[in-house]
């Protein structure tokens, strides 16, 4: 083979490593050596789509070999012992070496050239980055992006990501380091052994493993057309096995004192960003998690970006390594910022993004960051629906865990009842995915626990609906000298209006911008047919009060995109909110001096008080969330300038307190449990709460709500 001269000084070795670098490489195991020889048939050796027959045990017909097919596609297996190194050993390296070239050059003296990763850091970790290497492997010389995958987007089951004591699994894509084709797979199985560790390492290369990286008309064109140039010659099936087998072996000889040596457990290594209390960019990034942008003072210890589960996995593991606590956010919308606290670990899940639909099965799985609008639209493409939240912005993560009350939720129910299953990782640090079935106590507590929620919700597998074919808003427009009559009314005919219609009324100081003070009420239909959309439509257009409205709009299909534009008009980005709500089922002549007030009271528009008609009916299923009645009242005090937060900031709670009498406790959706305490939570439902978290939190790694009420402990 030819040599590439490597001269430490100049290639940059550091006297730290130079102890363990060592030209002189020992034999090749003698299996490897002896499939060496000659080539495969290639039906002998499984393709990539059976590569999760390495979690069996035991061993696979072929452990050493290589294939090569017509096509020029080509298969390796090799197999290496490595007493005395530890699974975590493996995982540690391949999270350390990448960050520079003389670590990586200590594999294979000779062949190794150069390391690093694409995204320019140096800290210790993997999976869900790309490793940008450059090495000789027989006569070529080889750049690649090692592109590090968590074993579970290969189709691994989830318990290979939490049992690392036993096994870890390294995957890869291996493609072009500057043009987006891939040319590869690889895994590595390291698993335990009595003497130490053996890894199991699987290539599958060129020919018909040659593809497009991300999946585009243009991009599978070229993949085409490189697949039959055969990307990589036939010798190199025989000179990968070789070399593969040359730097495990060598690797294994002097893992165990490098890791000895440089392997700190003191800090935790995720594929996103990490900004920690102190950074130049600290604030700036405290403030970019939030919607609400009113003042407060708790601050994380650091904020961490996962991209990946096994990021997570980390960080937990790190958490309760180092007593400390763990809040979350997706989608930052928590109107009390719930998920700021001092000191504690901050995960932000805003990497977590991605939607599938099964426009067939009518399922759909989501990540928490997922905006509701998002999903929505994504959904009303084929004609299907969700009832998800009203605003841009709103994510899954935060809006299913408290509840969820969305578009058409009086008829299709509170959302997380069209919840159908979770993956979640739980305060142990492992992935489970929890359904009615499976981790069903978990799956019950996060259907109603909101930020009281012990476990990192990293998908939702969602049931979603056929769209409503007649849908149509009804807006009737009044000045607020008939506040009196239009409430009255209101609570009237509340308990007749028909499950298709989400009415509601929205007071302002500025009624469309223009008006001045004045009542919204709006009646959005979202019906199946047409004689309940004519049934929806009745209570307008029969209003004994619509005369003294000031504009009237007929029934009219705004759209999606204008449906939530609308609705935006009344939550403006980067302004400071104070809220607080209550459900109550009290009678108007108890709640009409209340309302009375908070009219005079109002500070200016967007600040707003919505009423919401909402009557339920039974809550037949089963979960935490169990609180609800017929009214709801929200109060939502807005501004811009944060120094006039002394003004504003406590209108809405000291509102909400003094109609503490008529309440019936409060939605999570829109909770101020900072400033005040208030059931959120039928007693009994709080209680199992609790003896859940119990058991799957004894430690309290996971921060809670702000605040409960005496009787929830
Ligand atoms: C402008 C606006 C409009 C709204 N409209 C509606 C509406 O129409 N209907 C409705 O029901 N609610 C509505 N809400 C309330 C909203 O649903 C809740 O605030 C919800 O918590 C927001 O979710 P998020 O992920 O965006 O918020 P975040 O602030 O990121 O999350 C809130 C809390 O949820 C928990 N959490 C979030 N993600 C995860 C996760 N992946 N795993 C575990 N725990 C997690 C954390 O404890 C966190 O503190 C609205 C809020 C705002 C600000």
């Amino acid at each position: 083979m030819e040599k590439i001269e490597l001269d430490l000084q100049a290639q940059g070795i550091s006297s730290g490593y130079s102890e363990f670098y060592n030209e002189k490489m020992a034999n090749i195991q003698p299996e490897a050596e002896a499939a060496i020889g000659s080539p495969l048939p290639w039906d002998s050796m499984p393709d990539v789509d059976q590569l999760t027959q390495l979690e069996k045990p035991g061993y696979l017909p072929v452990e050493n070999g290589y294939a090569v097919a017509d096509d020029g596609s080509m298969a390796v297996a090799v197999k290496t012992l490595m007493p005395n190194t530890t699974p975590q050993m493996w995982d540690w390296w391949f999270g350390w070496h990448s960050a520079h070239s003389d670590r990586y050059q200590l594999w294979h003296p000779g062949s190794h050239i150069s390391a690093k990763w694409e995204d320019g850091r140096d800290d210790v970790c993997y999976v869900g980055r790309n490793s940008i290497i450059k090495e000789k492997i027989g006569k070529m010389t080889l750049s690649a992006a090692i592109q590090f995958k968590s074993p579970i987007e290969f189709g691994f089951p989830y318990r290979t990501v939490n049992r690392p004591d036993n096994a870890v699994y390294i995957c890869a894509k291996i493609g072009h380091p500057k043009l987006p084709f891939d040319y590869g797979t690889l895994v590595h199985q390291v698993r335990v052994t009595e003497e130490g560790t053996e890894m199991r390492s699987r290539f599958w290369m060129s020919g018909r493993y040659v593809s497009a990286r991300q999946d585009n008309l243009l991009n599978r064109a070229s993949a085409e057309i490189l697949q039959k140039v055969k990307a990589l010659p036939r010798e190199f099936a025989q000179d990968l096995l070789r070399h593969c087998a040359e730097e495990m072996n060598h690797l294994a000889s002097i893992l165990p004192d490098l890791y000895k040596q440089y392997a700190t457990q003191d800090t935790v290594g995720i594929s996103g960003a990490t900004t920690h209390h102190g950074d130049a960019k600290f604030e700036e990034a405290v403030m970019a998690t939030l919607f609400n942008k009113v003042p407060v003072k708790q601050r994380p210890a650091s904020i961490y970006e996962p991209k990946t589960v096994e990021d997570i996995i980390n960080i937990v593991r790190y958490a309760k390594k180092e007593g400390r606590r763990i809040t979350i956010t997706s989608g930052g919308h928590s109107f009390s910022a719930n998920f700021l606290r001092d000191e504690c670990l901050l995960i932000d899940m805003k990497h977590f993004d991605e939607c599938h639909l099964n426009v067939e099965n009518k399922t759909a799985e989501a990540g928490p960051a997922v905006g509701g609008s998002t999903l929505m639209k994504a959904l009303y493409k084929h004609d299907l629906f969700f009832p998800a939240g009203h605003c841009i912005g709103v994510c899954l993560g935060g809006y299913l865990l408290q509840g969820g009350y969305g578009w058409n939720g009086r008829k299709l129910g509170i959302a997380c009842e069209s919840i159908l299953g979770m993956d979640i990782i739980t305060a142990d640090g492992e992935l489970i995915y929890a359904d009615p079935d499976t981790h069903a106590d978990l799956f019950w507590a996060a259907r109603g626990a909101g930020a009281g929620f012990f476990g990192i919700v990293v998908k939702f597998y969602l049931k979603v609906y056929d769209l409503p074919k007649y849908r149509a808003v009804i807006a009737h427009n009044f000045a607020i000298k008939h506040l009196e009559d239009v409430y009255r009314w209101a609570h009237a005919v509340g308990p007749e209006i028909p499950k298709a219609v989400e009415f509601q009324m929205v007071m302002s100081k500025n009624v469309l911008n223009f008006m001045g003070p004045g009542i919204e009420a709006i009646a959005p239909i979202f019906a199946d047919t047409k004689d309940e959309f004519e049934e929806a439509k009745h209570f307008m257009k029969n209003s004994p009060i619509a005369h003294k409205a000031t504009i009237k709009t007929p029934a009219i299909n705004p759209g999606i995109d204008m449906l939530y534009k609308t609705v935006m008009s009344h939550y403006p980005e980067n302004h400071c909110w104070g809220v607080d709500n209550m459900w109550t089922h009290a009678a108007i002549d108890d709640l009409m001096p209340h309302i009375k007030e908070i009219a005079e009271t109002l500070p200016p528009a967007p600040s707003h008080f919505l009423w919401l008609n909402w009557h339920p009916g039974n809550l037949d299923t089963d979960m935490a969330y169990s609180n609800e009645d017929n009214i709801y009242l929200s109060l939502y005090s807005c501004w811009k300038n944060p120094a006039d937060t002394s003004q504003y900031g406590n209108w809405a709670s000291d509102m909400m307190r003094n109609m503490e009498p008529h309440a019936t406790g409060i939605q999570l959706a829109d909770e101020a449990l900072h400033k005040r305490t208030a059931p959120f939570m039928a007693e009994e439902n709080f209680k199992k709460v609790e003896a859940i978290r119990a058991e799957r939190d004894p430690g309290g790694l996971f921060h809670q709500w702000h605040s409960k009420p005496e009787y929830l402990g």
